[in-house]
């Protein structure tokens, strides 16, 4: 098997020796990749310099929009190969890596078009003949440090408006699941975007992640994970007073009031936990519902549950298997604790695939009647495990779902105005939906968090503002004689 290489200007590079990355559908040996470290990330983020220097900060938005949006369509082009790296690299079902590939080509396309609508403002007429004008500049090179759990749609995400305000990047893959985004970075060099434009150096968080948060070299750092992982980047770029974007996770509730409509709710809050099997940073992991319909909210969403089919990311099952097997350990041990203290009414333990025994799978899991200050409420599991609480009246449903550390999204249920209003209102999250919850890509849609889910917005055209700066510039006019 041939070692798979970082991508740093025009070379593929070798790292410090390899990394395995395993199949999580069968536990076998997909790749082996280029293990960099602080060297590697050096030479990434000089060659980032060096385009950003001499080529793409002179270019027009014009012509930055057509390279991206030549990328989009070769993104397109390469959506099978590309939707079946990214199913054994990660597990999740290939129907949900196809419709991934799809978003990642749509945030290209939507960053190409919106940047060249994007530009400052002009503040004529000030006070003692002093016109202004502001300019919206890229930031220089910025660094994108991502998760696994949906690769190709996050460095798309990321990657798109830092690119087309000018920005030249380097990425660092999660460890876990590398290989889409290493695909993604040859790609853009076959559309044109010129060598160190963009750059991926694969590698251990504490090795490559460690180098890039903390480089001298870069302008801006947008990081998505864990809060625990977040908090050490932005200290080590604090150190530079390089800022931080930071995307995080999330213990997001739907909230179901007595007079939603169940036959709209059920198939979204059961897509809301199997969707990437939980390991999604806006997973349903919390349901809130009036007492007055708890029990038939649980009993229907159990049904639902009974009939899902488990299996291998390839064969397109209704869940797919987690990320490793550290993380399989992990959302194991959580519910065993949590079915010390909470009646699970589904699921629970292990799922062995008679197929795949090496596969590293967990079935769908219902805590009923969660303590909402227990740990498994409070606590982020990212598998697909949700937590049921039952609700009095609408102060309650405030107060529990303001109650945890996180606020990233949340789904509100109800046909009565005053109460979605009231919600809307109310709920400390970046994005909360209406009798919905979640918009598939939802590119247009600014997201980020509220309290520990982070800070900064990715998405929408709020996302070119987080990977550019102003200037202002100001002209005093002199009096004109005769
Ligand atoms: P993680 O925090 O463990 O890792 C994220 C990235 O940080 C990886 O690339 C990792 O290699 C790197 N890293 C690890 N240690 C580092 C260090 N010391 N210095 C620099 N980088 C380091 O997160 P994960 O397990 O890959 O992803 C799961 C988490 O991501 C969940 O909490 C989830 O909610 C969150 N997430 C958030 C969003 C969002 O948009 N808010 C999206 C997806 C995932």
């Amino acid at each position: 098997m041939k070692p798979l290489t970082a991508v740093i200007g025009a070379e593929r590079a070798a790292g410090q020796g390899v990394f395995d990355v395993l199949d999580p559908s069968t536990g076998e040996l997909l790749a082996q990749v280029a293990r960099c470290g602080a060297e590697e990330v050096d030479h990434a983020v000089s060659a980032a310099r060096d385009t950003f220097e001499s080529t793409w900060r002179h270019t027009t938005a014009e012509h930055r929009s057509k390279l991206i949006r030549r990328l989009a369509e070769i993104v397109r082009r390469e959506r099978e190969a590309l939707a079946d790296l990214e199913s054994h690299d990660t597990g999740k079902p290939i129907s949900q890596a196809r419709a991934d590939a799809d978003v990642a080509a749509r945030y290209l396309d939507f960053y190409a078009s919106a940047v060249e609508t994007f530009h400052g403002e002009s503040l004529p007429d000030l006070a003692d003949g002093l016109v202004a004008s502001t300019r919206l500049e890229p930031l220089g090179v910025t660094g994108h440090i991502l998760p696994w759990n949906y690769p190709l749609q996050m460095v798309a995400r990321s990657i798109a408006p830092a690119l087309a305000v000018g920005n030249c990047s380097v990425v660092k893959p999660a460890e876990e699941a590398p290989l889409s985004i290493l695909r993604l970075a040859e790609l853009a060099l076959e559309a044109g975007l010129p060598p160190g434009a963009l750059n991926v150096v694969p590698g251990y968080g504490a090795e490559a992640g460690a180098a890039l948060a903390g480089h001298t070299g870069v302008d801006h750092i947008s990081f998505t994970g864990s809060v625990e992982v977040g908090t050490l980047v932005a200290k080590a770029a604090a150190d530079n007073v390089v800022p931080v974007l930071m995307e995080l996770g999330g213990k997001s509730p739907n909230i179901v009031f007595p007079d939603a409509d169940l036959d709209r709710v059920l198939p979204v809050i059961t897509k809301a936990l199997l969707q990437n099997a939980g390991q999604t940073c806006s997973a349903g992991a919390r349901l809130l519902v009036h007492q007055d319909i708890h029990e038939a909210v649980v009993t229907q969403l159990v049904e639902r549950l009974r009939g899902i089919r488990i299996g291998a990311g390839f064969t397109d099952p209704d869940l797919g298997p987690l990320i490793s097997a550290a993380q399989l350990d992990r959302v194991s041990g959580m519910v065993e604790e949590a079915a010390e203290y909470t009646k699970v009414v589904h699921g629970g333990t292990r799922h062995v695939s008679p197929d795949h025994p090496g596969g590293f799978y967990f079935p769908p899991t219902v805590f009923d009647e969660v303590d909402p200050g227990s740990r498994i409420a409070q606590e982020e599991v990212f598998g697909p495990v949700v937590a049921v609480t039952p609700f009095r009246d609408v102060t309650e449903a405030v107060e529990f779902t303001n109650g945890t550390e996180y606020g990233l999204i949340a789904g509100v249920w109800t046909q009565n105005l005053d109460v979605a209003h009231h919600m809307a209102r109310e709920i400390r999250a970046g994005q909360v939906y209406l009798n919905a919850y979640g918009a598939g890509g939802g590119v247009e849609l600014p997201f980020g968090g509220y309290k520990k889910s982070g800070y900064g917005r990715e998405k929408g055209v709020e996302a070119l503002r987080s990977y550019s700066q102003t200037k202002t510039v100001v002209l005093k006019i002199g009096q004109v004689q005769g």
